[in-house]
């Protein structure tokens, strides 16, 4: 059903999103979206790690490039983020990804060091609920790319031990375990290459250490491989519709409707790469903010309200949508979707309280 809002309403709701929907409704306010106070606002892949150990950028400083660091997620209300630990195999070979890992890691503490006021290292969904109580950033980890576990089991407790709560099971190019969507090189489709017997211990190891198993990049066998042995939902963290934006990264419906009676969540990907409809493709169109919000229709009417979130891809090298520069400008989102007619409460789903069902079940 749809809801008409009036101007002031929406000014009220773009106000308390930029602090975090902690604040009290005005009186007048008819129908008031600020009553989905407080609202975890929950971003499922961000990329900055890597900007910050190669550049020594800090987190809490502005750069002018940057698509997420403290400022812009105080001022998009974002107050979860799950930072990508991201192993490019082709960089890393060997044991030199898990090298890479590790340091990321460190980077990734060595902020939250640095900025306890703001970050609070956070692996549960109890934990993220404290911290954005308290009105700290919930910092939690997930791993871009097995290669960062160099063919061995026995580094997943490790992982996890650090605090590690996801993983995709690839990145770009495919594994020795595990078929990607692409090629590396040429980035090429690949549908045919799924899970080895090792990369079927992988996912049993991972749902019994409670690493959620990340199905965006894999190639499509490997999300059906995956998804008919996980015993827990698993997550697509960062991918679109391929029914919409024809990319390999993107998924079909069929695999949505997989991912829906697993109980798991896809991560809306605001990347123009991944939201290029087929006529943008052809007429030079760009997406922008309704390409996300038909992207956002798409996975609800597909695979229903409980298994649509958000996963920017920010700072991943990314050119996000028009309108979307950063982090700072998530409200617009919410924004968006109100004005189709989403619920106070489906929006909390969507912006983190999907992905923290996911969490919880895996722990
Ligand atoms: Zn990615």
């Amino acid at each position: 059903m749809r809801t008409v809002i009036s101007a002031f309403a929406l000014t009220a709701f773009l106000l308390v999103a930029n602090l975090g929907l902690a604040a009290a409704p005005p009186a007048t306010a008819e129908p008031s979206p600020a009553s989905v106070s407080p609202m975890i606002v929950l971003d499922a892949h961000q990329d900055c790690l890597h900007r910050i150990l190669d550049r020594d950028d800090n987190l809490g400083e502005t750069y002018g490039d940057e698509q997420g660091n403290i400022p812009e997620w105080k001022e998009g209300g974002v107050n979860a983020i799950w930072f990508s630990v991201w192993v490019n195999p082709a960089k890393y070979p060997g044991r030199l990804a898990v090298n890479r890992a590790v340091a990321l890691i460190r980077a990734f503490n060595h902020q939250c060091a640095l900025y306890p006021k703001y970050l609070q290292p956070c692996s549960t969904a109890e934990q993220v609920r404290r911290a954005t109580a308290s009105g700290k950033i919930a910092a939690l980890l997930g791993i871009e790319g097995g290669a960062a576990i160099n063919n061995d089991l026995d580094l997943l407790p490790y992982y996890r031990q650090q605090g590690v709560r996801y993983m995709t099971l690839t990145w770009r190019g495919n594994l020795a375990w595990a078929g990607s969507s692409q090629a590396h090189e040429s980035r090429a489709p690949n549908r045919e290459m799924g899970l080895t017997d090792f990369g079927r211990q992988v996912v049993h190891e991972m749902n019994r250490l409670g690493i959620i198993v990340d199905l965006s990049h894999v190639s499509d066998q490997t999300f059906y491989d995956a998804i008919a042995i996980s015993n827990k939902p698993v997550i697509v963290s960062h991918s679109n519709c391929r029914a919409l934006a024809p990319h390999p990264r993107n998924v079909t419906d069929d695999m949505l409707r997989r991912l829906a009676a697993n109980g798991g969540v896809i991560g809306v990907n605001f990347s123009r790469d991944f939201l290029k409809t087929a006529e943008q493709k052809q007429d030079g169109g760009t997406p922008d903010i309704k390409t996300v919000a038909d992207e956002v229709d798409h996975m609800v009417k597909i695979a229903g309200i409980d298994h649509v979130g958000m996963g920017t891809d920010f700072d991943g090298g990314i050119t996000p949508a028009s309108g979307l520069k950063n982090a700072a400008a998530t409200p617009k989102l919410w924004v968006a979707l109100r004005m189709r007619g989403y619920s106070d409460e489906d929006i909390r789903k969507i912006a983190g309280e999907n992905f923290l069902r996911v969490l919880k079940a895996n722990e």
